[in-house]
């Protein structure tokens, strides 16, 4: 191949929406390489017959996807991008080259509180049916659902806080919803707004806005988990690395006391809460402060003249995989122009497109009536989707034959195009590398350096190991080659001087 090198960084949705298109776009001669550890693309498709319910979890080979657009795969992290050099160092200490570079690594997620459950993207969803039970036997009196300061797509706990109160109807149980958002849903508009603050209003959820729920301090004034994370293993579920399966590593506290940021203490007797994410932390790119990549409006990383970011690794308020895809593709239009093999002209702003499903009470309560097992959550948001985007939904529709590739029916609710605020901020130096990210590109250097190290030490002994191994196999070999002379020798077949 003779075209430019581009490399993608990920494989979630936004990775292999790339990688597709990286192909449609820039033809043949490019060469294409992926760099992602994970072996399987997971998604749910939506059902045929429903609105709400999902299919069965699929997934799809990494490797297939990668044959289908002609590319190479490292399978492993990327850690460092070296801009001046092109290159990528990845976790194991592999260099990878590129002309241009695509990061979708997506975010890491991260709990906010210590007690309650948590409600993550491919989580067991177990425990809902344990809290209506609850609920519906009068063990639960209140639940709460809540939205952490920086959750960049808070639609499933409007979701869970709806499907709650629909389940447990009549019962007098109070179901309250706490966001740290100013409004709900405020980033998707006024009018996503309106119609969310009627709904959750037709269902009698009580709803608390602007406020950050934190856990309650002991008396000596530290947070139960001593603010951190990974002191509470045993108590919930945490997905530490974007793309692992999550783990109910324990029992949850009931019920669940915590304070309303500043104000005063409330305890409720179940507590849900999603979690909160920081960014992929890539060392030698343009990042904020907690970790998300900083992109211009063509969704090039600030201060990068070859590196261009798309999906949930992008600093901005929302994020989807919808969104994710429509980024990669905008993306890669916009690296096929500067190799000079197309035009990015076509692509305007990505925007985030959907609807809020409204008045749909009594067709998800048709399809979910009472003890129905893990009830239907999608019951906000259409369509719901991870199987998205506009090369990598066709590839699935065509591998399994039970997905479609067309939305199967348009229901009625509000129609929402939300622009998404992209830009640098000022108070980045120029260049490509900030401070912060320079004090982790070196971290993570000597990191890489250790482990390389150690994986010398590895294959030293293991071949030391080996050698001891051949020689012993060589002692037997030669003792049986003795024996068998000896013996040869004693029935007169060979003689002394051979
Ligand atoms: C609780 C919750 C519920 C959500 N529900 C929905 C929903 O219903 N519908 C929806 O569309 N969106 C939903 N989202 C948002 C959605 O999950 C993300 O917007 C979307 O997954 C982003 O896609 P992505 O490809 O950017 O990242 P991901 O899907 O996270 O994929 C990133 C990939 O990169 C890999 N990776 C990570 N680090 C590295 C590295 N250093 N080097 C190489 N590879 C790396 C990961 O292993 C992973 O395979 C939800 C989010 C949350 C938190």
């Amino acid at each position: 191949m003779t075209g430019p090198v581009i490399c993608v960084v990920g494989a979630g949705t936004a990775g292999l929406e790339a990688l597709l298109a990286a192909r449609e776009e820039l033809g043949p001669d490019a060469e294409l390489r992926l760099i992602a550890p994970e072996r399987d693309f997971r998604y749910r498709p939506m059902s045929h017959d429903s609105l709400f319910r999902p299919a069965q979890e699929r997934s799809l080979a990494i490797a297939d996807v990668v044959a289908e657009a002609g590319a190479t795969w490292v399978a492993d992290r990327a850690e460092v991008v070296r801009q001046a050099e092109r290159t990528v160092l990845t976790r194991d200490g592999d260099t990878v080259d590129f002309d241009f570079l695509l990061l979708a690594p997506g975010v890491r997620s991260k709990r906010a509180l210590s007690q309650g459950y948590i409600w993550q993207r491919g989580g067991d969803p177990g425990f809902l049916d344990q809290i209506i039970s609850d609920i519906r036997t009068g063990d639960a009196r209140s639940v709460a659902v809540v939205v952490p300061r920086g959750v960049r797509w808070p639609v499933p706990a409007y979701e869970l806080a709806l499907v709650l109160a629909w389940a447990v109807r009549p019962t007098p149980a109070q179901v309250t919803l706490i966001t740290a958002e100013e409004q709900p849903l405020g980033a998707l508009g006024s009018a996503a707004t309106e119609a969310v603050v009627r709904e959750l209003d037709a269902a009698g959820i009580k709803v608390i806005v602007g406020v950050e729920v934190v856990d309650e301090p002991r008396r000596d004034g530290e947070p139960e988990h001593g603010g951190d994370p990974h002191a509470l293993a045993g108590v919930m579920l945490v997905a530490e690395e974007p793309g692992e399966p999550d783990a109910l590593i324990g029992k949850p506290t009931d019920p669940a006391t915590v304070r309303m940021g500043a104000g005063a203490s409330a305890q409720f007797d179940r507590m849900i809460s999603l979690p909160t994410v920081v960014g992929p932390f890539i060392a030698g790119v343009r990042t904020d402060a907690i970790g998300f990549v900083e992109v211009d409006e063509t969704l090039k990383v600030c201060g990068s003249e070859r590196v261009w970011a798309a999906g949930g690794c992008v600093a901005a308020a929302l994020e989807h995989s919808a969104l994710g895809a429509r980024q990669a593709d905008t993306a890669m239009a916009a690296i096929a122009a500067a190799t000079g093999t197309g035009s990015a002209s076509s692509s305007g702003p990505v925007e985030l497109t959907g609807m809020i499903l409204t008045g749909q009470r009594d067709r998800w309560a048709a399809e979910n009536p009472a003890g129905t097992h893990e009830p239907s959550t999608r019951c906000l948001w259409w369509p719901p989707g991870r199987a998205v985007g506009r090369m990598l939904a066709k590839r699935i529709a065509a591998w399994d034959p039970s997905v479609q590739d067309a939305l199967p029916r348009h229901p009625e609710g509000l129609v929402l195009r939300v622009p998404i605020a992209l830009g640098c901020s000022g108070a980045a130096p120029a260049g490509p590398i900030d401070e912060v990210s320079a004090d982790v590109k070196s971290a993570r250097l000597l990191d890489i350096e250790h482990r390389q190290l150690m994986a010398v030490r590895r294959r030293e002994q293991a071949a030391e190991a080996e050698l001891r191994d051949l020689s012993a196999r060589l002692r037997f070999l030669t003792d049986r080659q003795h024996e068998a002379v000896r013996e040869l020798q004693q029935h007169g077949y060979l003689h002394d001087h051979l």
